[in-house]
């Protein structure tokens, strides 16, 4: 029991503004208990989940198999150290690789510090491999890597920059799916090019095939590394496990953190063999990363998910999500096509996208807006077609009383 159990909505808040720290521009509200697609706030009111904690509760929540997994880890041990070896970080790097491009895993606890270790690896290989002078990293405008010092400084979006200069050097920017400027940004200093498959904080944005593909040859042409950051589109999010099969293009380098614990706080770096060679003991490390108990409910969600038909079922009810809205931008004539892949969906929305998300939430449907105009859609993986129906239901009805 904490204390705060019985309390209003409006009293919590009025506790929080006291001790938590301003970090965060929060809506007034505060869920407590959720279970498959549905959460409850603390003055008991259901909502229909469309946003999981932003891909994080990728299997819905309270998983009956997750709820094992924690719960039998429990009763075992929940940490140990990386002194040891970790039976259960292993099993999860076992899946993981199986069904990856790549042959190594390093663990950590969040998406930052899973591009963190990316970018060390990619700097440490680089040098190792062609010496001092190759260093330099290429991301893409608008993107979004985390908030540490190095991956905000890998974010496109000067917005998440301001104030905490001077930033890492090295690092250049160019625009998604241009091939021309990319290629005027890559040459032999380049160490890695990094890259959402899909562009979530910048707004539900696919990167083309031809540009991952353009972008994958470049890097070998030069040497350079090929990092995919999948820590929002990855882990069964696009209704395949990983966001690149869909491109048929291979990277070196992947993140995944999100979606990889069911909930529990997890981060990893997976690469092949020949660039994860370049760490050697000492060389990175985690407290935490991969413990017993997160590496635990990691195995869970991949055992889920890697059931027969898993994704097929995926495919077919984002599908049905994804006419829906299609059907709805074309009642309403909102302009710029719905776009993504499985159940990570943006719809351009223009600017009344805040008043549209506001309008939800108070009919019990959680999604959001990013950017100010593109409304983000990240239901579980396994939402129902009832439930999609009626968030579908509940759009239609915001749009009708405001869009014109
Ligand atoms: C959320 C996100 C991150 C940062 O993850 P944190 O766990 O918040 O550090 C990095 N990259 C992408 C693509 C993300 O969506």
């Amino acid at each position: 029991m904490t204390g705060l159990e019985s309390l209003t909505t409006e009293e919590v808040i009025e506790h929080g503004k006291k001790v938590v720290m301003n970090t965060y521009g929060r809506l007034p509200m505060t869920i407590v208990k959720g279970k498959g697609a549905w959460v409850w706030d603390i003055e008991g009111k259901r909502y229909l989940d469309f946003l999981t904690g932003l891909a994080v509760n990728s299997l819905g929540h309270s998983h009956p198999a997750i709820v094992q997994a924690i719960q039998d880890q429990a009763e075992e041990i929940l940490h140990t150290s990386n002194l040891y070896w970790i039976p259960n970080q292993i099993a999860l790097a076992e899946r993981l690789v199986k069904n990856s491009f790549a042959d190594k895993v390093f663990f950590c606890n969040s998406g930052a510090e899973a591009n963190e270790a990316a970018f060390k690896l990619a700097r440490k290989y680089a040098k190792k491999k062609y010496g001092d002078d190759k260093y330099e990293v290429v991301s893409l405008e608008n993107s979004f890597h985390g908030r540490t010092l190095a991956t905000l400084t890998l974010t496109g979006q000067t917005k998440y920059q301001e104030g905490y200069d001077p930033l890492p050097a090295g690092l250049s920017y160019t625009a998604l799916n241009d091939f021309e400027g990319l290629k005027a940004k890559v040459n032999e200093k380049t160490a890695a090019v990094f890259i959402e498959p899909i562009q979530g904080e910048g707004g539900v944005i696919p990167a083309s095939q031809e540009f991952l593909q353009a972008a994958r040859d470049l890097c070998d042409q030069y040497g350079a590394l090929l990092i995919f950051d999948e820590v929002q589109c990855g882990v069964g999010r696009t209704g395949k496990l990983f966001a690149y099969e869909w491109s048929g293009v291979t990277p070196d380098i992947m993140t995944l953190a999100k979606a990889l614990g069911g909930g529990v706080p997890i981060g990893a770096m997976l690469a092949t063999d020949m660039v994860a060679d370049a760490f050697q003991p000492g060389d990175h490390a985690s407290t935490f990363g991969g413990n017993p108990l997160a590496t635990a409910v990691g195995c869970a969600v991949l055992d889920v998910m890697l059931q027969e038909g898993f994704f097929s079922s995926v495919q077919e009810r984002s599908n049905y999500f994804r006419r829906g809205l299609e059907g709805l931008a074309q009642k309403y004539q909102t302009g710029d096509p719905v776009r993504g892949e499985g159940f990570i969906i943006g719809w351009p929305v223009s600017k009344v996208g805040p008043e549209i998300v506001a309008r939800c939430l108070q009919k019990g449907l959680l999604i959001n807006c990013v950017g100010g105009k593109t409304l983000r859609f990240l239901p579980p993986l396994i939402v129902e077609k009832p439930e999609i129906d009626e968030a579908l239901k509940i759009l239609d009805e915001v749009f009708c009383e405001i869009w014109k």
